[in-house]
């Protein structure tokens, strides 16, 4: 038998159901199990823990496919885990406003390193460690089986299969890529670009705050930074903004957006879009003494882990700092940090330092986290990556 034993107390977030076993956690390996294959943990006194799978050589060593004891990780096994994720997407009842979904959330559906994505009927996966990586084939069989989609496509191309020994794989895996794939969220499309767009192609965990934000944005001149595909700008200008600066230091992504304002055939006047570094422009803004009645952060992950969290604390005040100033008084700020390595108070704490720092008070007016379509694990906490804030400041 394939065989972990843990050190003697490195059982206890095993026993609180977290999925992840760190190398320095191990006490003995038996059985010789290559990377990727399925072991048993147990606890130094020999009781049962888990089913996982081990990698010898990544910090994270074995991520947990079961906790019952008679449960076989085997084709059934990959077939029900991916069933229930199909069927906690169903229960939502998401498919009446999205035609975009995230369909598998890697940890938070039990399948560690897994993420589908659901693009019409297209589907996205990527894969992101050796054991999700081991079941490829399989996985597969069983996505063409349940969604029955005209396109399967491989994004696995994230920084995290390296830590996991892989090397990037992308391409179609199964019939064929549409030439204009388009979602269709509340009532607005979105063309979505699979093969060079960012992530899978789409930000669907931001679905529910940027309606939000077409909510805030009548007559308002509203500032959009990090806009990516334009999903806050299309809301916000549908909304019924006054005037809209759209800035992202990517032209392929501002293409986009403004091929999405053509698809929902918004007008383009008092629009601006900026092909630009926030830093920079947030400064070039507040020394032009522009005023805005709404802002949206929405940066990239300053702190994949904890590790990096002080570096992008002093990025994350940086930018909110500079918005604060650019907001005029009984302003909006939709502010957001995606980063795994910071936590949610400590957001709030480097948001109130930069408001403090700015003279502004600010309200919190609605706490935001990622679409249902991204379930967070209780026993997970790491799941709650996309943290929001929607604060109204006043002098
Ligand atoms: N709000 C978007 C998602 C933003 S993703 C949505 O709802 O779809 C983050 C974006 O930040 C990416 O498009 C990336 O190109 C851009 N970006 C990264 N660093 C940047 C920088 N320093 N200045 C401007 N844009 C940046």
């Amino acid at each position: 038998m394939k065989k972990i034993i843990l050190k003697a107390g490195k059982e206890k977030s095993l026993l609180r159901r977290h999925p992840w076993i760190y190398s320095g956690a191990i006490g003995r390996v038996e059985g010789n199990p290559s990377d990727g294959d399925t072991v048993q943990i147990y606890t130094n006194q020999n009781v049962f823990l888990a089913h996982a799978a081990y990698h010898s050589k990544a910090p994270i060593a074995a991520r947990v496919w079961s906790w019952q004891q008679d449960e076989r990780i085997d084709e059934m096994f990959f077939y029900r885990k991916l069933t229930q994720a199909l069927a906690l997407r169903k229960d939502l009842g998401l498919s009446q406003f999205s035609t975009g979904c995230r369909l598998v959330h890697g940890e938070s559906d039990g399948l560690p390193g897994l993420v589908i994505d659901q693009y019409d009927r297209a589907l996205v996966i990527q894969i992101g460690s050796v054991g999700a990586e081991r079941w490829r084939e399989v996985i597969l069989d069983i996505l063409k089986n349940l969604c029955n989609p005209t396109c399967i496509y491989e994004r696995s191309d994230t920084e995290v299969r390296e830590l996991e020994g892989l090397t990037k794989r992308t391409g179609v895996l199964w019939g064929g890529l549409p030439h204009d794939l388009i979602i269709k969220e509340y009532g607005l499309h979105f063309a979505v670009d699979v093969v060079r767009g960012q992530k899978t192609g789409f930000y669907l965990d931001q679905r529910d705050n940027r309606a939000k934000i077409g909510t805030l944005a009548k007559d308002k001149e509203v500032l959009n930074c990090f806009c990516y595909s334009g999903g806050f700008s299309v809301y916000a200008k549908q909304g019924g903004a006054k005037s809209l600066l759209s800035v992202d230091s990517s032209e392929d992504a501002l293409k986009l957006a403004q091929h999405n304002f053509a698809l929902n055939g918004l007008a383009t006047d008092s629009q601006e879009w900026q092909c630009a570094d926030v830093f920079q422009m947030l400064r070039k803004l507040r020394d032009q003494n522009r005023k805005f009645d709404l802002i949206i952060l929405d940066p990239p992950k300053f702190a994949p882990t904890a590790s990096f969290a002080a570096k992008a604390a002093r990025g994350y005040k940086d930018i909110n700092l500079l918005a604060f100033k650019l907001l005029r008084s009984g302003g909006i700020l939709a502010t957001y940090s995606c980063s795994g390595g910071i936590s949610s108070d400590l957001f709030q704490k480097i948001v109130a330092g930069a408001a403090l720092d700015a003279g502004v008070s600010a309200h919190i007016i609605d706490q935001q986290m990622a679409a249902p379509d991204h379930p967070i694990l209780l026993s997970f906490p790491e799941g709650a990556y996309l943290k929001g804030l929607l604060l109204r400041v006043t002098d």
